[in-house]
């Protein structure tokens, strides 16, 4: 018999997943009455449980969707806050400190908010009914309530009063109907009383005469009639109070023994109709009306919303389809390409490359702690020619003193722990290379995607990343001995380094350029150099580093010009280098003593060569071939629970798309729905769609 109520209670879930600016609006029955009039416990006395907030200083703040499904397979009865994303709470004790505490949560400055809480009850005992319990109506603002409360409270009632509404209008037999705040507003709104049910509580406090008056009323006539209650047990403390879910029964027995007490009051043949179960029955049988007879017009605004939504779909994606899984399949693709273009272009000749340009560095460390670092005359000749190799320092070939640098510098260099280095240099230059992917990436708007993908490379490359620098090491052992340098070695070494010292001396110059600006140009720099330059000699006594300088210039210029003396020595040094490098003498391999940077570049190359045959296989091949795999698996952890769809709505644009798909199809499922409610056979306008 009711099954169009629930139907419609389940198409209202659904609509409101369709969310906000759904105009589809469903019937529910409105509970409104003043403060202690008995409102709650009638509430109560329905659903079979206590469950909403008690206490004299509680004032119900927002209103309460209350949603009661009947569930024949339920168990035991229980309750639901979909917003909370609280199911099965079977305690009910715990529903109401919930509701309270949700209650509680608006500030008291605010009054009243209209941001309801929803509650759904299950149980094999109760009706489906859709009820709004709303703040009681006060006639008194109390000491320490807001002057603006009364009024806020009202005007939150007059919102939800509206049609197509229900109204159970609470008003307590014991005082005067006509004062009853309930009926007034109903009145308001609904003035030939078409859609009011009017409760009178409390019938066990008036003489039974004046009750059943009450009921009979003819001042405020309602078509749907007056049912008179007694929602309050005998005894609070009393067995029923705990026998949960049988509070029901409990008043059910209570009324009837007073009512049946007074058969000529309140008998079959009075006319008056009283007891919970009867209201209970008669809310059931109304909402199954109201809503059937709003089944045609229902439908009508579903259609018109949907082909809102299907012409909204049209214009803006083309009816492109679009899922959180088709998004990130197509994220992934595309950054599988990018992917596999960068492997296409980054390998052995690039890596090498690399790790070369990071040994440069090292043989420019071991020049400079063993060639450069001697007395600058030491080094320092005219160059006339740079051919000129009687000008070069002397490195005699037969001093074991030139011996002994060379081989301290080259074992410098071969032992510094280049299988480390190579590694590093190799996972570094990749991670950032997929890092600079994932930017360009559509996971540059998915931060934590991001990050799983920027670790799982990071993963990937540090698995490997020991075996790879111990087997770099093995595999460069022979040259820790003997180098063993080619011809053709050398003549490449030597072209290299030139270009190497050259980069080095144009370093030194930018860094001297900056000095110059720092101080406030060229001449002032060189003062201070000069005046360097002089206490380096010995022809000016300076005392230390004194904090407040010496010679006019403060201690931090000072600094400066010590740093700008060293650059331009340094610059001195590797362009007198560059020279003795081009010389005919460094032709030759013989000449190696002559020629410490062509030699230690030479076996840089060395070291570089085949460090990379290693490195390209043992790393950067296997990370080609694992990194999808792991991004993958990665991806897929990260998805579960809820993730997909949180990854896909991270994207605006895709969130849109998404939301108005999710739109369509709700509004779709809700039209076969209610469709299906047309053919049922006395449901309103059902012959018309039949037909
Ligand atoms: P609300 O403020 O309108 O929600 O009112 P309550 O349901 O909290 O009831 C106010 C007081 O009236 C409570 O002490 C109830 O126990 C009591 N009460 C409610 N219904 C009845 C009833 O039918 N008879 C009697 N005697 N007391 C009732």
């Amino acid at each position: 018999m009711m099954y169009i109520t629930k139907k419609m209670i389940e198409i209202r879930n659904l609509l409101q997943k369709v969310g906000q600016s759904s105009t589809v609006t469903l019937p529910s029955i409105v509970v409104i009455g003043s403060q202690s009039s008995g409102k709650s416990s009638v509430l109560e006395a329905i659903v079979g449980h206590e469950f909403l907030p008690k206490g004299s200083n509680m004032i119900t703040r927002r209103p309460i969707e209350l949603t009661l499904v009947n569930d024949p397979e339920a168990r035991t009865d229980y309750g639901e806050f979909p917003d909370l994303g609280l199911s099965k709470v079977t305690d009910f004790s715990l529903i109401q400190k919930t509701l309270t505490e949700l209650n509680q949560s608006v500030p008291e400055s605010l009054c009243v908010t209209d941001d309801p809480i929803r509650l759904t009850i299950h149980s094999p005992r109760i009706p489906d009914l859709s009820l709004i319990d709303l703040p009681g109506y006060i006639q008194v603002a109390g000491e320490n309530q807001p002057r603006e409360l009364k009024r806020k409270i009202s005007e939150l009632c007059d919102k939800y009063i509206r049609g197509p509404n229900i109204i159970l209008a609470i008003s307590a037999a014991d005082t005067d109907l006509a004062n009853s705040t309930a009926l007034q507003a109903s009145r308001r709104v609904d003035p030939r009383g078409e859609r009011t049910i009017g409760v009178i509580t409390k019938m066990d406090l008036v003489e039974p005469e004046k009750g059943a008056a009450i009921l009979t009323d003819r001042q405020y006539p309602l078509r749907l009639g007056y049912v008179g209650v007694i929602s309050k047990l005998p005894s609070q403390t009393g067995l029923f109070r705990r026998e949960t879910g049988n509070l029901l029964a409990g008043i059910s027995r209570n009324e009837k023994s007073f009512f049946n007490t007074y058969p000529s009051q309140f008998g079959p043949d009075s006319g008056v109709n009283t007891g919970t179960i009867t209201l209970r029955k008669k809310l059931m049988q109304v909402l199954e009306q109201t809503m059937s007879s709003r089944l045609q017009e229902t439908t009508e605004s579903i259609q018109r919303e949907l082909e809102e939504t299907t012409y909204q779909f049209k214009v803006q994606y083309n009816e492109q389809p679009m899922s959180a899984e088709a998004y990130l399949a197509a994220s992934l693709d595309d950054f599988k390409h990018q992917f596999h273009a960068f492997t296409s272009s980054f390998g052995r000749a690039q890596l090498q490359g690399l790790l070369k340009d990071a040994l440069d560095q090292k043989v420019l460390d071991q020049l400079a702690a063993r060639y450069w670092n001697r007395p600058i005359e030491d080094l320092t000749v005219a160059l006339p020619e740079p051919d000129n190799i009687a000008d070069l320092p002397k490195a005699d070939p037969k001093s074991p003193y030139w011996h002994r640098q060379l081989d301290t510098a080259c074992s410098g260099l071969t032992r510094l722990g280049v299988g480390r280095l190579a590694a590093t240099v190799a996972a570094t230059a990749v991670q950032s290379n997929i890092d600079k992917l994932l930017d360009k990436s559509s996971f540059s708007k998915h931060p934590a995607a991001r990050r799983v993908i920027s670790e799982a490379a990071s993963t990937v490359l540090a698995d490997r990343s020991y075996a790879t620098s111990d087997g770099i090491e093995i595999s460069l052992k022979p040259y820790k001995f003997d180098p063993d340098i080619q011809p053709n070695e050398w003549a490449q070494g030597r072209e290299h380094v030139v270009g190497v010292l050259q980069g080095e001396l144009n370093q030194c110059q930018a860094a001297m350029k900056s000095l110059e600006n720092s101080v406030g140009g060229r001449k002032k720099l060189r003062e201070v150099m000069t005046f360097v330059d002089k206490a380096r000699r010995g022809d000016i006594i300076v005392e230390g580093d004194h904090p407040s300088g010496a010679g006019g210039f403060s201690a931090a210029l000072l600094a400066r010009g010590r740093e700008a003396v060293f650059l331009r020595d340094r610059a001195n040094i590797i362009n007198m280098r560059i020279a003795a490098s081009k010389s005919r003498q460094c032709k030759t391999l013989e000449n190696k003593y002559y020629c410490p940077e062509v030699f230690l570049d030479a076996v840089a190359t060395k070291l570089a060569q085949t460090a990379v045959l290693f490195l390209n296989v043992e790393m950067l091949n296997d990370f080609y071939q694992r990194f999808p795999r792991e991004v993958e698996s990665k991806l897929h952890e990260h998805m579960a629970g809820g993730g997909l769809e949180r990854f896909a709505r991270e994207d605006p644009k895709v969130r849109r798309h998404l939301d108005l798909i999710h739109r369509k199809e709700l509004l779709e499922l809700v039209l076969t729905k209610i469709e299906d409610l047309h053919r049922l056979p006395g449901a309103a306008g059902g012959r018309e769609l039949a037909d």
